[in-house]
């Protein structure tokens, strides 16, 4: 696809500047942030203790190599605000993304906090062709999610006209595209598809729309689904990566120029690969799970936050920062379901809260189209079995996935089964998950 968009204009000093510069930069500010996490966060700081580390022993960036992990179970046992390195007053905004159980991971911005991350947000729209004066719509999720609202504070940062239409309502956010023509949409990828097709239906070719550029992120996508959004739509599709945990959408952007994998934002966030197994740091170019340790987060700062993501860096192109690679999966059994975060945990608790199940179950993952879908198969009790008339039955599943929508936010399709009709596996794990969605490229 050929850009209908200028090359780059005014970048900031830092993504320009020499490697040396760089790493001066990021050594000054992990300091800060590891003495910063160190004295304001307990738990953190017991594990430093429990492993003979303190921040004085940060001499160089691969120092930080010797400092413990941070992971989502860390969020889960000091929930909601224990790994806060703030006082409350002190704190500008909440988000919260899904948990490994029914609680949510919470994570709190300082005003500098949500400064930074809406100046990360308009570098990133940048680097993938926008403007002050374009028009962005928005069509991530607003809410306790950081999509929508990450999104709109950089695209008013950047100067631009946000529109914030959030997710769902297809008929409107053709209308909308059409009537108000924005020039870049922010969305899901597989939602941009399901736009797409509504623009298809209505006999819309791509050069009528005044879309040029859409910014993709929230959940994994290859390149045979590039190629597909850009000739339906008749724009440059680029990827936006980023999770909640280190700040949200933004933390590393592709450069419209190159389109060669997310350029992280290295001055605000330090990567890291390591050995899912071993937690042994890899060098860049080998696969293993991406790390990062935020380096001027003030109210909820990550050390070495293992994100589950299992991908690659790669060197720097458009810009003087690494780039990752594609996301080829996750270390954790996490699925991304229309972009919303769901654990089978969390489905295991909802079943398990109806005394007439069965603690058996199956999640099953198919695409139909281009989104996802999931199906949760469950089992009655033993002594049910056979035995309750098929209303019965029928109200159970209805239940749980009235349940299920509400405290997971996911659309499930359940299928209640008698005793036993689950395959029991004989050695090891369950094997909950069966993802018969296709493998991206
Ligand atoms: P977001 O709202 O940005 O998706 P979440 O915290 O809900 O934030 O989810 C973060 C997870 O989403 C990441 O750890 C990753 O697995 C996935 N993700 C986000 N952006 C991308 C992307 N561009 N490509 C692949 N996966 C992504």
């Amino acid at each position: 696809m050929t850009s209908k968009m200028p090359l780059p204009g005014e970048l900031d000093p830092i993504e320009t500047a020499s490697r040396d510069e760089i790493s001066a930069l990021q050594l000054e500010r992990l300091k800060w942030s590891v003495r910063h996490t160190y004295d304001n966060v307990e738990p953190y700081r017991q594990k430093c203790l429990a492993k003979g580390v303190h921040p004085d022993d940060l001499k160089c960036l691969a120092d930080l190599g010797q400092f413990p992990f941070m992971t989502k179970a860390d969020l889960r046992d000091h929930y909601p605000f224990g790994l806060f390195a703030v006082p409350r007053h002190k704190l500008a905004r909440l988000h919260a993304s899904s948990g490994t159980t029914g609680k949510p991971v919470v994570v709190g911005y300082t005003r500098n906090d949500l400064d930074n991350w809406a100046a990360v947000v308009a570098r990133s729209i940048r680097a993938a062709g926008g403007r002050a004066g374009d028009m962005v719509h928005v069509a991530y999720g607003y809410g306790m999610f950081t999509g929508g609202l990450g999104a709109h504070y950089g695209v008013e940062r950047l100067g631009a006209c946000v529109v914030p239409m959030s997710g769902g309502q297809t008929e409107k956010q053709v209308q909308q595209i059409m009537d108000f023509k924005p020039d870049i949409i922010m969305v899901t990828p597989s939602y941009s598809l399901v736009i797409a097709e509504e623009f298809e239906r209505l006999g819309i070719q791509p050069e009528e729309i005044s879309l040029k550029v859409g910014i993709f992120g929230a959940e994994p996508w290859g390149e045979g689904m590039r190629s597909e959004i850009e000739r339906k739509l008749g724009i440059d599709a680029i990827d936006i990566y980023g999770l909640t945990e280190v700040m949200g959408p933004g933390v590393a952007c592709e450069c419209i120029e190159t389109k060669d994998g997310p350029v992280i934002w290295e001055d605000h966030f330090y990567p890291e690969i390591i050995d899912p197994e071993t937690g042994e740091v890899l060098p860049d170019g080998e696969e293993g799970e991406l790390v990062f340790t935020s380096l001027t987060k003030e109210a909820f700062p990550v050390i070495r936050y293992r994100t589950r993501d299992l991908t690659r860096l790669l060197p720097p192109t458009a810009r003087s920062f690494r780039r990752i690679g594609k996301i080829t999966g996750r270390s954790d059994d996490m699925l991304i379901i229309r972009g919303v975060n769901v654990f089978p945990t969390q489905i295991e608790e909802q079943i398990l809260r109806d005394p007439r199940l069965s603690g058996n179950y199956q999640v099953v993952v198919t695409r139909e189209g281009h989104l996802d879908n999931l199906e949760v198969r469950c089992e009655v009790q033993r002594e049910l079995s056979g035995k309750l008339p098929p209303a019965d039955i029928q109200a159970i599943g209805k239940e749980l996935q009235h349940r299920i929508k509400t405290i997971i936010g996911v659309s499930t399709q359940i299928t209640v089964m008698e005793f036993d009709a689950i395959p029991r596996t004989q050695v090891g794990k369950a094997k909950r998950v069966l993802d018969e969605r296709p493998k991206q490229n």
